[in-house]
């Protein structure tokens, strides 16, 4: 029992508490590591979430990795596992341009100040950027920083005051080489630059604490879910803009459609149109498939649209105009044509004016001796052609001159109004009447032979000569002669015209007031 004296009880105490002090240490330490443990499980769980899907050859061991980790951590079968993994991204081309590997190699000089280990990195850089390089796998270059920077099993158990820190610090250093090399691998959107160019920096930043770190590890996991998500959501959303735009392009195409039925006389500038719009679709396209963010894409479209839209405007603008242009021009015909129709109703009328004034006598209204060289022309032909009698009267009233001399012009003027008037109106339709000249009245009777022409005629002077004339209140005596004459096979115009004259001229020289034939 002398051993518990005084000088030992104090001894007994000191180790008592350095003992306990060691022992809060372990706990504390242990605690910290299963903390680590815990975290790393769950952030490889979640990054083995992330990666599925990149590579088909990976997915059935990330799978069976995530298992085991979720199950039991059973660090044998992890690190069989690990070592698959290894060998599998081995397999996997190496992606050197996404190294960054001279940031890498800055931050493991600043991390390792042994000048032997720096010498060590840089010739490696060396290395790894030579055109010779041997290092062509992402696993052989971290094997051979891991060869310069990991402490061997001796040096480790030679520290016997710091047995867990520098593995902690090792560990710290090979799980942010690997975030970092993911970092690489991953086609990060333009929106999530920012954070994680921070955590990239923070990754690199040698002078983090352990609670640092797993705030960036926690940050990194989340930042690689929002990216996921962000990933899927934006697919969706380049999808249903996809669908909009394919259902405005085919609304653009029904009014494209339409204002090309619509517009036949601008069918190259349609034509123009057309392969405008379709070569405007091919490139947005061409750019939707290339294209990784949808803010481009948007903008893209948008302009595509702009472009599209300017186009039809321009195309609109011009097929109206044209349609204008063709309008005023059918419209500049249409007045034309009812200018023109017009005009020709006025000429039809002057023509009809001018032709009854130079057919027709303007006193009596009976036709004139033109129309009576034409008349004849017919009436002879018509002969010849139906073999029918023709017979002509020539009247001239008896003494006219004395009418006009004792009642006044006015007076004869009447007189030879009211006997053509008498003259037309007992004769047929089918017999022409003309004003010959002065008070001579010329008649065509056709399919009449001259007995019955001059019975015809003898009617029509009796019917004169007792119809009561009358001028200023006075009675106007008229008498009226008539020579007549049947046309015969070998009779002209004037033969035929000659023998009537001849025949009233007997009528006058026999006494007038008769008629006469020949
Ligand atoms: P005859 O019996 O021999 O035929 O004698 P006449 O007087 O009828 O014949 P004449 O040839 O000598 O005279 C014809 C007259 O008729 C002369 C002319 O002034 C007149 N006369 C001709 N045309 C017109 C007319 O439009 N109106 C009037 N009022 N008189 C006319
Ligand atoms: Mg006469
Ligand atoms: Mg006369």
């Amino acid at each position: 029992m002398g051993f518990f004296t005084k000088q030992n009880e104090d001894l007994s105490e000191q180790w008592r508490k350095k003992y306990l002090n060691l022992f809060d240490e372990q706990n504390r330490v242990e605690h910290t590591h299963q903390e680590k443990e815990k975290l790393l499980r769950q952030f490889i769980i979640q990054l083995s979430i992330i990666t599925e899907g990149r590579d088909k050859h990976l997915d059935p061991i990330l799978i069976r990795l995530r298992n085991h980790i979720k199950d039991e951590f059973d660090l044998a079968t992890l690190k069989m596992e690990l070592k698959t993994f290894n060998e599998s991204v081995k397999n996997m081309p190496v992606a050197k341009k996404n190294l960054k590997a001279d940031l890498l190699f800055d931050f493991l000089v600043k991390q390792y100040k042994d000048s032997a280990q720096q010498t060590a990195l840089r010739d490696l850089q060396k290395l790894v950027n030579s055109e010779e390089t041997m290092i062509e796998q992402v696993s052989d270059l971290f094997i051979e920083i891991l060869k310069i920077v990991e402490p061997t099993e001796d040096q480790k158990s030679s520290d016997s005051e710091e047995v867990v820190e520098p593995v902690v610090h090792v560990d710290i250093n090979v799980v942010s080489q690997q975030l970092l090399q993911y970092f690489g691998a991953l086609a990060i959107p333009a929106v999530f630059e920012q954070p994680a160019e921070l955590l990239k920096e923070a990754l690199l930043n040698p002078n983090h604490s352990t609670m640092l770190f797993e705030e960036i590890l926690n940050d990194l996991v989340k930042l690689l879910l929002r990216i996921k998500e962000y990933g899927e959501a934006e697919q969706q959303d380049i999808d249903q803009f996809l669908l909009h735009i394919a259902n405005q392009l085919s609304e653009l195409n029904v009014i494209v459609t339409e204002t090309n039925a619509a517009a036949n006389s601008s069918v190259k500038s349609r034509n123009k149109l057309d392969q405008s719009v379709f070569t405007q679709i091919r490139e947005l396209q061409v750019q939707a498939i290339k294209v990784t963010s949808l803010d481009t894409l948007k903008e893209n479209v948008n302009q595509c649209f702009k472009t599209i839209a300017a186009e039809i405007k321009a195309h609109h603008q011009q097929d109206q105009e044209q349609q204008q242009k063709f309008q005023d021009h059918m419209a500049e015909l249409v007045n034309k044509m009812i200018s023109l129709e017009v005009e020709s109703e006025n000429l039809k009328a002057e023509l009809k004016v001018i032709h009854t004034q130079a057919t027709h006598d303007t006193l009596t209204g009976l036709p004139n001796r033109n129309a009576y060289n034409q008349r004849l022309k017919d009436e002879i032909a018509r002969y010849k052609r139906y073999d029918t009698p023709l017979t002509m009267a020539i009247w001239d009233i008896d003494h006219f001159k004395n009418i006009n001399d004792t009642f006044g012009h006015k007076a004869g003027d009447k007189v030879l109004a009211l006997t053509a008037n008498q003259l037309q109106e007992s004769t047929r339709d089918t017999d022409f009447i003309s004003r010959f000249g002065g008070e001579e009245f010329v008649m065509l009777l056709p399919n009449t032979d001259i007995t019955l022409a001059l019975k015809l005629a003898e009617d029509l002077r009796e019917l004169i000569t007792t119809t009561g004339f009358n001028a200023n209140g006075k009675a106007v005596p008229v008498t009226i002669s008539c020579g007549l004459t049947e046309f015969v096979d070998d009779d002209t115009e004037d033969s035929f015209f000659e023998r009537a004259d001849k025949a009233l001229y007997e009528a006058k020289n026999t006494g007038r007031n008769r008629c006469c034939i020949i």
